[in-house]
């Protein structure tokens, strides 16, 4: 039987080994040691944020980022519908609710609706923003990165910097992206708003099996966060608290993995452009089917690969075309199911969603593994044919 080609697997083939062991060997395995210091500073020299916090997953450290931001229960917070559930969540676990917007071409958080929001439907007083609907407080705004693909953030910054609505960037699918164009050139997609939260979970793209950061220019807000994520400590010896805290501090073992990891980042980035190159030659002369692309703005880790679906030119549906993949040995998914029509979250409120609806109706993940080799792209592109 043909080998099973799965959608976004990891590779562990540099250093991981040597520094686990080592972690092993001096039995540092705990939520101290170097190599939570050194994935730390590691990834902040990367991404070029002044302060990186280690997390045990990405879900926490956008939980905290929230709380960091200043989110209170009560609160409301802005949100693509189109995302990974996590971010979500994490909204919820701060007793805040979610606002949902729609989604852009790139599956992003669709800015230009999101600004018209903010400026016809909410209003500001006393320092800061209220949404004219349900008169809560609007106190931040998660714009989540997918699938590699950067927001625009130029026009947001601002206006939420004026409205005192903090900007908690979800670049959890994103590590590597960074701007080419505009305000922020040059700079990674985590390190333009307030916050920014990666994540290091096995499917993305680097891991640590699992684990999260928290990026931030804030000295302020990197203290707190590393006070939080670990009991919120005020007397370590004498057990003094005085604030409610998390244990939410990434072990040496997970660290180690993700100092090795990043090693390879450079290496993992390359090969994904190649992949996504090797999609779009391959899939080009098939009518009714298209690689999504990237904005140009930017500089696209190319996390994962999707194929857009023209119903009227092409025969089988997403789900259709996923099941005769399955098949075939080979494993592609669709898009998430919209937040804002989830069981938990249908009633909260959701602003002018039309292109999400679409996008989802029409979308494909396919394998995208920095492991995939040329002979198994070939292999998806011939099956996609059919
Ligand atoms: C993976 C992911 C998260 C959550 O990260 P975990 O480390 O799995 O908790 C959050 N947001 C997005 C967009 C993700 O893809």
């Amino acid at each position: 039987m043909a080998k099973y080609i799965p959608l976004s697997v990891p590779s562990l083939k540099g250093d991981e080994l040597k520094y686990v062991k080592e972690c092993i060997d001096t039995e540092w395995v705990s939520s101290a040691g170097k190599y939570v210091d050194k994935f730390e500073r590691d990834i902040a020299s990367y991404t070029g944020s002044k302060y990186a916090v280690a997390c045990v997953n990405g879900t926490s450290a956008i939980q905290v980022s929230l709380r960091l931001a200043g989110v209170m229960p009560g609160d409301e917070v802005i949100i693509p519908t189109l995302t990974f559930i996590a971010p979500v969540n994490a909204i919820w676990y701060n007793n805040a609710s979610p606002v949902f917007m729609d989604c852009d071409d790139f599956y992003n958080i669709d800015i230009q609706k999101t600004i018209e929001f903010i400026k016809n439907k909410t209003e500001f007083r006393d320092g800061n923003t209220f949404n004219k609907t349900t008169t809560k407080k609007i106190s931040a705004i998660i714009p989540v990165h997918v699938w590699g693909n950067a927001c625009l953030l130029d026009e947001l910054i601002p206006l939420c910097n004026d409205r005192n609505i903090a900007v908690i960037e979800d670049a959890s699918e994103s590590l590597g992206t960074r701007y080419i164009e505009g305000k922020f050139s040059e700079k990674h997609t985590g390190t333009i708003g307030k916050i920014g939260c990666l994540s290091f979970n096995g499917n993305k793209i680097i891991t640590t099996g699992g684990g999260g950061m928290i990026l931030t220019d804030s000295t302020s807000i990197a203290e707190k966060a590393k006070y939080l994520t670990t009991q919120a400590k005020d007397d370590p010896i004498k057990y003094i608290h005085h604030e409610i805290g998390y244990n939410f501090r990434l072990t040496n073992i997970q660290a180690a993995l993700g100092v090795a990891q990043l090693e390879k980042i450079s290496e993992i980035i390359k090969r994904k452009s190649e992949i996504h190159r090797k999609y779009k030659d391959g899939i080009k002369h098939l009518d009714g089917i298209n690689i999504a692309e990237g904005p140009n703005y930017a500089k696209n880790n190319n996390w994962l690969n999707m194929i857009i679906i023209e119903h009227s030119l092409f025969k089988e549906k997403p789900i259709e075309l996923m099941q005769r993949l399955e098949l075939n040995n080979i494993q592609t998914r669709p898009v998430w199911a919209l937040n804002h029509l989830q069981k938990p979250y249908n009633l909260y409120q959701s602003y002018k969603i039309e292109k999400a609806l679409k996008m989802v109706d029409r979308s494909l993940c396919l394998p995208s593994s920095y492991s995939l080799l040329d002979e198994e792209i070939k292999l998806v592109i011939d099956k996609i044919h059919g």
